[in-house]
């Protein structure tokens, strides 16, 4: 049995980020992944750094201090990432939405985010593609950024192995070895790894992983969809999502109903247009032609010029989340050297700070983040 400082479990954003700052911060680091890197939602998503969409009650010191990481991300990794700074349009299409979209002002205008609402008639400056017709107007704010998902995956893997992080692909976590009330390390099915210190960043699975030590952790996932057609000259200004996100899109059901809107244009000038989301139990990656129908639909109403683009493919991830809208972010209760990392209201923003963070837990003890509404063992409702 090999044994490390701290192992992470799971190869996406968030692992790969903290397998990083782990290794950067002089500790013998082993990740873990099931299947291969980005197995899980992290292959899935458009890249986009959002800010004015975040959580206000506890997050915002979170997403503000990791937008100003991510605008840093490149000059850090001393590479390309495809980093680039996009606005971002929430579409408004009903009085309860623009009512809902104007009581988050004051909130994130405090915060510093510029956010402000925008009437239907001044869209066609902002996204001339756009029905205007469509909409009663949008949250807009000019100030958000997307990485190409991959690249920045890599980068923190490169910049980690280069400072001797062991990565293993294609190895599951199956169990604990737990004594005295601390992790010793893990069980796989390539063997044992052992570690004062385990990092579940492990997304929709970890109630799988939590069963396994006796918890109940609440976290319920979506299954995801989203398809990507042919590349066109660039078309959008903005990463464009409705605001029906705030109050939808858990109950949007990919099989039967629809999607909600969100529609992005990738650096390569693919549209990635989506997104169907169905809570469930499956933790499979299949797309559904329901659901896939379902977004052509939605993009067609608000982008009618779009329908002429041939769809090249689609896919779907569980992607996790939190009744309460927080991550599971912090050291677990009465199980010591486990920390967990997961269910990001918004992950690609908070990637570079949260690796970080967990590096700054697991060295000094505590990070620079107060992490207590953040905490894996507070009361969250379960949704079915
Ligand atoms: C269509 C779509 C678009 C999206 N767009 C955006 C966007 O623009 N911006 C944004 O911030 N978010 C977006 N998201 C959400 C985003 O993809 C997720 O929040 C993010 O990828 C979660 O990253 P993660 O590292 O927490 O989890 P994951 O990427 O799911 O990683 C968890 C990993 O753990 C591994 N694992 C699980 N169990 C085990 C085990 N027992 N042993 C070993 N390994 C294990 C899994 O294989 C997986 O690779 C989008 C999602 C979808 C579906």
């Amino acid at each position: 049995m090999t044994t490390y400082d701290a192992l992470v479990i799971g190869a996406g954003y968030i692992g790969c980020a903290t397998a990083y700052y782990l290794t950067a911060a002089g500790l013998k680091t082993a990740l873990l992944e099931r299947g291969g890197v980005a197995a899980g939602a992290s292959r899935a998503n458009y890249g986009n750094v959002q800010v004015q969409d975040a959580e206000l009650a506890h997050s915002l010191p979170l997403v503000t201090a990791g937008f100003a990481r991510c605008e840093q991300i490149e000059a850090e990794l001393e590479c390309s990432v495809g980093y680039r700074r996009i606005g971002s349009l929430l579409l408004i299409e009903t009085e309860a939405q623009w009512q809902l979209m104007a009581d988050r002002l004051p909130a994130l205008h405090t915060a510093g985010i510029a956010a402000e609402l925008v009437p239907a008639d001044r869209l066609p400056e902002l996204e001339p593609l756009l029905n205007p017709h469509s909409v009663l107007g949008a949250c807009y704010h000019p100030h958000e950024g997307q990485v190409y998902p991959f690249a920045l995956l890599w980068a923190y893997l490169r910049r980690a192995r280069e400072k001797g992080l062991a990565l293993h692909t294609h190895t599951t976590v199956t169990g604990f070895d737990l004594s005295g009330g601390q992790v010793r390390g893990v069980k796989t099915d390539r063997g044992m790894f052992g570690a004062g210190v385990v990092v579940l960043a492990t997304g929709a699975w970890t109630p799988r992983l939590g069963q396994l030590l006796g918890r109940n952790w609440s976290i319920p996932h979506v299954h995801g969809q989203a398809i990507v057609t042919e590349p066109t000259e660039r078309l959008l200004n903005n990463h464009i999502a409705s605001a029906a996100f705030f109050e939808e899109m858990q109950d949007a059901d990919a099989n039967t109903a629809g999607a909600v809107l969100a529609i992005s244009q990738a650096a390569h000038g693919h549209f990635l247009l989506g997104e169907a989301g169905l809570v469930t139990a499956d933790l499979g990656s299949a797309a559904t032609p329901t659901g896939q129908a379902a977004i052509a639909r939605v993009v067609g109403r608000y982008f009618p010029a779009l329908r002429r683009l041939r769809v090249l493919r689609g896919w779907a991830a569980p992607v996790a989340f939190t009744a309460d809208g927080l991550p599971f972010f912090g050291p677990v209760g009465g199980i010591g050297g486990l920390i967990l990392a997961t269910a990001f209201k918004s992950t690609v923003i908070v990637t570079p700070l949260v690796g970080e963070t967990v590096a700054q837990l697991v060295v000094q003890g505590h990070g620079g983040l107060d992490l207590t509404p953040f905490s894996p063992d507070r009361e969250v409702a379960q949704i079915h």
